[in-house]
């Protein structure tokens, strides 16, 4: 059942953890692509860098530094009349964090708005609502080429020079010498990935005294390569090979290089509504974006569900968390698994893509999932399965797996459209995000019975 899932469904889970800003942890495209004489040449030189281990499953990141949890005050609005549940809340909270706010990835100024919007509603529900800063160091890659209008994003060559170099943009071929031109001296290289290693082709680039190179991929994407045992004193960087066309009419003109990739650290936050003394169980969404787009579907939807079960299902012992910071790594269900006794908890319940139905699922422990397909039954008009990511993708629950709790994600399954400026408030679909809601209720209401609370 899991075949159901798409390449692109997979290939985009899988950017989702490893590939948003971690050179270290891109996906190793260079695997899948025929042999090459890239590789023939020189394994080493072609390899991306490895995959880092996916989050969750033992050997990723060290645990996120934590800062003082930062405390919302009181409502001053009355607290909101539980009541059914109401999809057009929902919808307002999409807009509001996918239009209103945007694009909010990992530590920025707009995912922190959207943190404190989010500690807003939940503060107007009644819960005791913090704000919870964590800081962790994000791998990034600025890397670009720019001629003229043409802005193309670049990926370093791990091995050469950062920084930025100008000259003319001349076409040199795979990069080997006899198909460098004479007059390459203070130009910006062109090349084909292909028939010889990067180091290779960067070697002959700052041999003929090139000031840069760029070395385009021969089937669309991007990918990241390194120089192997070589340094380079010029920068190099991979584009994707969808640009080859634009660039190659660019030939002539003067080009921009800009090489510039590492780490630096980065504060996020999670917001966390309590009722009673201790959470006895958890629901969560992440409410980060990646940088492409505004995170309609992924995962304001998510965020926005969640939202409104805590309105109508508010229980002593029962906490609404929203995560920052999940596209790069898990990194707000890490942190706060790390900072609180989570441990203990009955069960965690999290939403991850709500919006547009195409194989809704239940997706982590198996335990929990029968509980969830119990209580919802198997009513043809609203399928919902016990599913699984591909290989390396995953969510948020993943965190709480990892110390002990039952956890799952519910997801709408699919979708095109996330990671990209397409995943928009227009493309979510009211009528999906009703049927998921009202999936995400019930199972809600049956687990809270086994809480033993009121
Ligand atoms: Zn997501």
């Amino acid at each position: 059942m899991t075949g159901r899932l798409s390449a692109t469904f997979a290939s985009l889970l899988v950017w989702v953890l490893v590939a948003c800003s971690s050179p270290a942890a891109a996906p190793a495209v260079a695997t899948n692509t025929t042999v090459t004489p890239d590789a023939a040449t020189a394994p080493t030189d072609r390899t991306a860098t490895a995959p880092s281990a996916a989050p969750g499953r033992g050997g990723g990141p060290p645990p996120p530094a934590t800062l003082p949890p930062r405390p919302i005050p009181p409502p001053a609005a009355t607290v909101s009349p539980a009541g059914p549940v109401d999809t057009d809340r929902v919808v307002a909270h999409v807009r509001m964090l996918a239009v209103d706010i945007g694009i909010r990835s990992a530590g920025t100024d707009a995912e922190r708005r959207a943190a404190d919007y989010i500690a807003s509603v939940l503060a107007s529900q009644g819960y005791t609502t913090t704000v919870e800063p964590f800081t962790f160091d994000m791998r990034y890659d600025e890397s670009a080429v720019k001629v003229g209008d043409l802005q193309v994003r670049g990926l370093l060559l791990q091995g050469a020079a950062g920084g930025t170099a100008s000259g003319v943009l001349l076409d040199s071929g795979n990069g080997a010498v006899e198909q460098i031109p004479a007059d390459a001296r203070g130009r910006v290289l062109l090349m084909r990935r292909g028939g010889l290693s990067f180091g290779q082709k960067v070697a002959n680039a700052q041999q003929a005294g090139a000031a840069a190179v760029v070395v385009v991929n021969t089937e669309p994407g991007a990918f990241r390569g390194t120089l192997g045992d070589q340094r380079a004193s010029i920068p190099a960087v991979a584009v994707a090979g969808d640009q080859a066309d634009r660039l190659a009419a660019a030939i002539g003109q003067q080009a921009t290089v800009t090489a510039a990739a590492g780490s630096r650290t980065v504060t996020s936050q999670n917001v966390v509504g309590r009722r009673g003394a201790a959470c006895r169980a958890y629901i969560g969404a992440h409410y980060d974006s990646v940088p492409e787009g505004p995170g309609a579907n992924d995962n304001a939807t998510g965020t926005g569900t969640m939202l409104e079960l805590a309105r109508v299902r508010a229980t002593d012992g029962l906490c609404a968390v929203a995560f920052g910071s999940e596209e790069v790594g898990l990194r707000g269900s890490q942190a706060f698994v790390g900072q609180h006794l989570a441990g203990g908890a009955r069960f965690m319940l999290n939403f991850d893509m709500t919006g547009r139905i195409d194989d809704a699922m239940i997706v982590g422990d198996p335990g929990l999932t029968q509980s969830i397909l119990g209580i919802i039954g198997s009513g043809a008009d609203q399928p919902l399965r016990a599913g699984a990511f591909p290989a390396n993708a995953s969510s948020d629950h993943v965190s709480f797996s990892a110390v002990g709790v039952p956890a799952v994600t519910i997801t709408s399954g699919d979708d095109p459209n996330i990671h990209t400026a397409q995943d928009t408030f227009e493309a979510v679909r009211p009528a999906d995000l009703r049927t998921m809601l009202t999936h995400g209720d019930a199972a809600l209401a049956g687990l809270l019975k086994t809480l033993g609370a009121r």
